[in-house]
């Protein structure tokens, strides 16, 4: 039994990665004569959206990223998003464009998603980036993979020859999840509903990664010895957040564990200010 799990602190991980591009935002600015900037299009009055876009507005200041807000009510047609968007293409004061999601119902999120220049994907969603991602190519690449990936990086884990399974296989955590733990050289796996015998593969994995949003799917009796056990879900409960892993009942066994909250959470928020920066540093058309 290890008693000894190191927890792995994405708050004070993403702070120190702010502190950086601060310094890279500051570097933009001296040599371009303007601030590297992020639009931010929200659509609609769903509460946990707007805390997120604040969350991601702040998060610009603290770094020196000029940030522009697009609200739109929740009655906005498909139309006016696109052109909203086709405008932010054209303009050369935004780097990062960034449509906070779900939109209303009404809107096919796929379609205004894709209307946004790849060279301005902040979230590293769009087939362009996802497709230089499974080509090895450099690339804005979905922001909460990389958080997990630093994460892993910044408690100095070794991936080579390691068994790596990702539970779920979303476009945006799952899948390039795997694809960044096999540019590693891991082995990797990927569970989805349909697996059978989920524990038959987390019980043989040095290192897991869960984002299916489901409370506490995955428990200690599930996991070897010295497991690197990475947690993305956030699973609202009662007005509590809990992840996908049984945190408590982990403990005992993993080397390294991320919490919920204070994880993977503000790791993404960093690696999108990260991201804006790369595009900015990237695609700067001055
Ligand atoms: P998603 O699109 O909701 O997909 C969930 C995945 O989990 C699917 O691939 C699904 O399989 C799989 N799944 C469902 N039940 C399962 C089970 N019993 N066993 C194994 N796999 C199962 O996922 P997501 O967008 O990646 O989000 C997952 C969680 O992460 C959510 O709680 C979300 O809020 C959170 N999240 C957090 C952050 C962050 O910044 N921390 C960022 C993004 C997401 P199928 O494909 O077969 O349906």
């Amino acid at each position: 039994m290890n008693t000894n799990a190191k927890i792995l602190d994405g708050k004070a991980l993403s702070q120190k990665i702010k502190g950086q591009l601060k310094t890279e935002a500051a570097a933009f600015e001296k040599k371009m004569g303007r601030k590297v900037g992020l639009a931010v299009v929200l659509a609609g009055d769903d509460a946990a959206s707007a805390v997120y876009v604040n969350n991601k507005i702040v998060g610009c200041g603290e770094v020196g990223i000029r940030s522009f807000e697009l609200k739109f009510d929740g009655s906005v047609t498909e139309k006016e998003l696109i052109k909203a968007i086709e405008k932010l293409n054209k303009d050369s004061d935004v780097d990062g464009i960034l449509v906070q999601l779900p939109l209303p119902n009404h809107i096919d999120a796929n379609k205004v998603l894709g209307c946004i220049s790849f060279k301005k994907d902040a979230d590293g969603f769009l087939a362009e980036n996802a497709g230089n991602l499974m080509l090895g190519n450099p690339a804005l690449s979905a922001c909460t993979p990389c958080g997990v990936m630093e994460l892993i990086k910044e408690a100095g884990i070794g991936l080579s020859g390691k068994n790596a399974v990702v539970i779920g296989r979303s476009n945006i955590v799952g899948k390039p999840v795997a694809l960044m733990l096999l540019e590693q050289n891991a082995t990797v796996t990927i569970c989805h509903s349909k697996t059978q015998d989920l524990a038959h593969y987390t019980k043989n994995a040095d290192v897991i990664v869960a984002s299916v949003g489901k409370k506490h799917l995955l428990n200690g009796d599930m996991i070897k010895d010295g497991a690197v056990v990475i947690d993305v879900g956030i699973n609202r409960v009662d007005g509590k957040l809990y992840g996908d892993v049984d945190f408590d009942s982990c403990l005992d066994k993993a080397a390294f564990i991320t919490p919920v909250p204070g994880g993977v959470g503000p790791m993404t928020i960093a690696m999108l200010l990260k991201n804006t920066i790369k595009a900015a540093n990237l695609y700067a058309l001055k």
